[in-house]
């Protein structure tokens, strides 16, 4: 019988490398050093000369391709790594061996740091001063990709995701910037430069340098440069969007470009971090926290303080959970921010609700089964006294969805009350809570029995429950888990 193949193992976690300095280096006139002359300097090569250095390639055999660049004297060649050869590194810049042969490679690195000359070598990361990253170019626009030399397969992998994202025409864009960049200096005050320069980026200037209609362009901005006082650039604003469930990649694009761009973000608790971290390192985020009718800070605080931002021309980005609209007090929010005149945007987003429902399968209005969608709120809006008026219509109709938000605390009442109205204690329900986050978990069960199956497993984070029949759709998903000791209903 055949040994069994070893299994391959992965190294013990590495430490974490080297963080490289990133930087974009200038070689306009520069001399650079190239050991070795085969296929790995051919690429080398070209990147150097594309920078503008004047390459000095050091090698006993050439590839056609340089041969006939050493031939036209594009580049300077030198045979052999005689004991002279190291000499070739005054003056220059940098150097990359592309050899076999380690030992070689380290010789040079030797001789180029004795000369303070930056090295790499081809494939030995131990051995570089600097590693050439992957590159996207847009014309002057370059996006530099680097794993810390872990892998080039992912840095691979980033670029063609990135080349992908960013449209060719990003070049003209840039070079259309870069043509009014001084006129907008001297044009628009320090303090209201960047908010100028996204309104462009935002705005039909970018959408027509983008199409490569320049004199388009140009008349556009400078319609707004004329403009001058032109309120959005000059005022700050707020918008009111909708984080979604918890799940990053459930965020909608437009949520993700103004949470990238805001000065200030005020966020409650149920927003998630990864959402977060997309916001800009110097904006300002602060946690109002509310939570469940715990209020960390005041409606009437929050209110203040995103008129204050607004008016100090900042863009403020009030971030909510699910969708600003639904129990989540955007509605307030918004009255009070038109009263007090500052511009206001809502940007929506996924409810609840429907997070659970494409968690568990369980179409709200499935064809046959349930005929209407109900979003009610287990307590009341001041949070303490519990308010169930719904219950009493809500509880005669089978053929109705009815999702509750915020009620975890109050179902045991709740279910009492929709029992008393009529609706059958067998009725399938489900409650889950933190859908779309890794913390999820599930409890399957019935009008009768889901409140303390709730209770059993000790839900704490935000619940959704759903009562009704669609309920009995819910799948037994593999992502999701049921607590511990829950009681499980068939
Ligand atoms: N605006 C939000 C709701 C805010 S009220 C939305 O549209 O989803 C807070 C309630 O929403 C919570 O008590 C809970 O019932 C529900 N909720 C919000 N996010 C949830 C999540 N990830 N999982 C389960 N329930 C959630």
């Amino acid at each position: 019988m055949a040994e069994p193949m070893p299994v391959p193992t992965p190294q013990p976690p590495l430490p974490d490398g080297p963080t490289y300095f990133p930087l974009f280096l200038s070689l306009e006139g520069e001399r650079a050093l190239v050991v070795g002359g085969g296929p790995e300097a051919v690429s080398k090569v070209a990147m150097l000369r594309r920078a503008g250095a004047r390459v000095t390639i050091v090698a006993d055999r050439l590839t056609e391709e340089l041969e006939a660049l050493a031939a036209a004297g594009a580049v300077e060649h030198h045979t052999g790594g005689g004991p002279g050869a190291a000499a070739l590194l005054d003056g220059a810049r940098l150097c990359v061996a592309a050899v076999e042969d380690e030992a070689v490679a380290r010789i040079w690195r030797e001789e180029a740091r004795r000369r303070g000359v930056l090295f790499n070598a081809v494939d030995r990361t131990a051995l570089c001063d600097f590693i050439v990253p992957a590159v996207i170019e847009r014309g002057p626009v370059q996006i530099a990709v680097s794993t810390g030399g872990l892998s080039p397969a992912l840095a691979r992998d980033l670029r063609a995701r990135i080349e992908a994202a960013i449209p060719a025409a990003y070049g003209a864009l840039a070079r259309f910037c870069g043509r009014w960049r001084r006129a907008v200096s001297e044009a628009v005050p320090k303090a209201l430069r960047r908010r100028f320069w996204d309104a462009v980026l935002d705005g039909p200037e970018a959408d027509a340098a983008l199409a490569g209609d320049m004199a388009e362009a140009d008349r556009r901005i400078t319609a707004r440069l004329a403009a001058g006082t032109n309120a959005a650039t000059r005022r700050g604003s707020v918008s009111l969007v909708g984080a979604g469930p918890g799940d990053a990649e459930l965020l909608t694009l437009r949520a993700a470009r103004l949470v990238r761009r805001a000065d200030v973000i005020l966020y409650d608790s149920l927003v998630g971090r990864d959402v977060l971290s997309l916001a800009r390192r110097d904006a300002r985020l602060v946690d109002v926290g509310k939570r469940c009718g715990r209020h960390a800070m005041s409606q009437e605080a929050i209110n203040r303080l995103l008129v204050e931002h607004a008016r100090r021309g900042s863009h403020v980005v009030r971030l909510k959970g699910g969708d600003p609209f639904v129990f989540g007090r955007g509605g307030e929010e918004l009255e009070w921010l038109r009263t007090e005149g500052v511009p206001v945007d809502v940007v929506p987003n996924i409810t609840a609700a429907l997070a659970v429902a494409a968690r568990l399968g369980m179409p709200l209005t499935h064809r046959g089964v349930a005929r209407s969608l109900h979003l009610v709120t287990g307590h009341r809006a001041d949070g303490e006294e519990v308010e169930l008026d719904w219950a009493a219509s809500l509880g005669a109709r089978r053929d109705a969805t009815v999702a509750i938000y915020m009620g975890a605390r109050t179902l045991p009442r709740l279910a009492e009350r929709l029992a008393a109205a009529g609706l059958p204690p067998d009725t399938p329900a489900v409650a889950v809570e933190n859908a779309t986050r890794p913390d999820e978990r599930t409890c399957r069960g019935t009008l009768s029995t889901i409140a303390a199956q709730v209770a059993a497993s000790g839900f704490a984070g935000p619940t959704l429950v759903v009562v009704g029949r669609v309920a009995a759709l819910a799948a037994e998903a593999g992502a999701t888990a049921t607590a511990a000791g829950a009681i499980r209903a068939a």
